[in-house]
């Protein structure tokens, strides 16, 4: 039976690592994936998912309209497809997951997505919310805050200051994100 994974974890949890080296696991093999991710995160700038570690991937690049089920019928035409990978999933609405476990259900190719659990200020993000609703299987990907106890919390750091309002997501911004435990997320505190 093929499952939907959520595997979440703070910013700098190494999610792009772990999506890569996943793809990987399957390219020895002889077998095939579709690699996707949002639009939204346009950190890279191009249509790659890419790690801190210096390790990248072409990716499907999903938009606000895009058919998760769809898109993978089509990649899926020859039946060579073995898995689905989504990286950045936090940025997925509530009907693409829907989607994704579509291609579970009824394509029976298991789908792994990557993402944050919640946003700056502590709330789940959409994608996040359904993927932990409907997942068969969650499990985080761990990383540690400057305390060195675990990081759960993202802040989002502006000018080297930590800020608490604005935006779920910053188009274009010059703002930062760090990991933090809950503690210090809380309290502000990054040193
Ligand atoms: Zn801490």
């Amino acid at each position: 039976m093929a499952k939907l994974f959520f595997r979440y974890g703070a910013m700098g949890a190494s999610k792009s690592a772990n999506a890569l080296m996943v793809d990987y696991n399957y390219f020895e093999r002889g077998q095939n994936t579709l690699v996707m991710k949002p639009e939204i995160d346009n950190r890279d700038g191009e249509s790659i998912v890419k790690s801190r570690i210096g390790i990248w991937k072409e990716a499907f690049i999903v938009k606000k309209e895009s058919n998760l089920f769809e898109e993978t019928v089509k990649t899926n035409t020859a039946k060579t497809i073995h898995c689905v990978i989504v990286d950045e999933a936090q940025f997925l609405s509530r009907e693409q997951v829907k989607q994704l476990s579509d291609v579970v259900d009824y394509l029976e190719i298991p789908v792994i997505a990557y993402g944050l659990r919640t946003d700056f200020q502590g709330n789940l993000f959409e994608g996040s919310m359904w993927l932990l609703a409907w997942a068969d299987s969650i499990e985080e990907i761990k990383t540690v805050c400057f305390c060195s106890h675990k990081a759960i919390m993202n802040a989002r750091i502006c000018n080297g200051k930590v800020v608490k309002e604005g935006e779920q997501i910053m188009i274009g911004g010059n703002e930062s994100y760090i990991a933090l435990c809950r503690k210090h997320w809380k309290e502000g505190k990054i040193v």
